[in-house]
């Protein structure tokens, strides 16, 4: 199996990027990732980290997909995300719904034991991996591995998740994925300005799916179908990722702009998956169901 060393890993999401690794359509890779804060948040003590010079959001990679071309889809099925035995957050005074009630950054760190977050003496919290950055090369300019995109990137969309599948843009040649930000678990809307950030081992497989219809970021999940959607604004966010699976949907069922727009009504969900980052992301959720109603199946 493919391994991708989290010593491979870069803060900007670039086609310029050199591979670190290659592969072929439906291979599966295993891509070791580094925590968000550069693994130096290592202790409650020194809540700025133990180095200083570290990467903000390191994501491991970029893995070359061969026969992945521009305009193509690249599927990436999420089969495991193997977490390490701790996790870190910490607060912050300029980012986050909570950034006034704090003087300065402090950090605290979690042990994972069996499968559950140690919160206190009284709460115990199941552990639900995610991974925060998952991104091909942008279009254009390379963008930092803090910020959301067309791409993917930063999405912080806690459905990421072991089991689900997402369905990135190729933007040039071999797709060039990274992988990394893992939360060993995060409520929509990631209010504080992190999830319980930790590092690990994700296994993906990937395909490279010419033709695609799918609208990317697009994404697959308990039995859900989603479009992930980023803008300066959650207005202009929901706005996007709203729209985006209207015309997936209008397009799927042949039908006209009203019914399309009554059916949305009445099955999709607008949800917020993170406020924190230089954009904030929505998706649009819908059941499955209502796809296989009109005849579509996933690729
Ligand atoms: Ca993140
Ligand atoms: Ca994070």
């Amino acid at each position: 199996m493919i391994r991708i060393s989290d010593h491979d890993v870069t803060d900007i999401l670039d086609r310029k990027n050199a591979p670190a690794a290659y592969c072929g359509s439906g291979d599966i890779v295993v891509f070791e990732t580094r925590d968000c804060y550069d693994n130096s948040l290592t202790s409650e003590e020194r809540p700025l980290g133990d180095r200083e010079d570290t990467l903000e959001n390191p994501a491991t990679g970029p893995l070359y997909v061969r026969g992945a071309k521009k305009g193509d889809v690249l599927k990436v099925e999420i089969l495991q995300i193997a977490l390490r035995s701790w996790g870190a957050m910490r607060t912050s005074t300029s980012g986050g719904e909570f950034r006034e009630r704090y003087r300065e950054r402090i950090a605290r760190i979690f042990p994972l034991k069996e499968n559950q977050i140690v919160f206190d003496d009284k709460l115990t919290l199941p552990v639900n991996p995610m991974i925060g950055v998952i991104g091909t090369a942008p279009e254009g300019e390379g963008v930092p591995t803090h910020t959301p995109g067309e791409h993917g990137g930063n999405m912080d969309c806690n459905k990421i998740t072991e089991g689900s599948v997402l369905y990135l843009p190729v933007n040039t040649d071999g797709a060039l994925l990274a992988i990394g930000d893992i939360h060993a678990r995060m409520g929509d809307g990631e209010v504080l300005i992190c999830g319980l950030e930790t590092a690990g081992d994700v296994t993906v497989r990937v395909t490279v799916l010419p033709n695609s219809v799918l609208p990317t970021p697009f994404l697959s999940a308990g039995g859900r179908v989603m479009t992930i959607q980023s803008a300066p604004t959650l207005d202009e966010a929901a706005h996007l990722a709203a729209n985006r699976m209207y015309d997936f949907v209008k397009s799927v069922s042949g039908k006209d702009d009203v019914h399309t727009g009554m059916l949305m009504s009445l099955v999709s969900d607008l949800v917020i998956c993170q406020v924190v980052d230089p954009l904030k992301t929505v998706r649009s959720e819908i059941p499955e169901a209502v796809l296989a109603a009109y005849g579509f199946c996933l690729p």
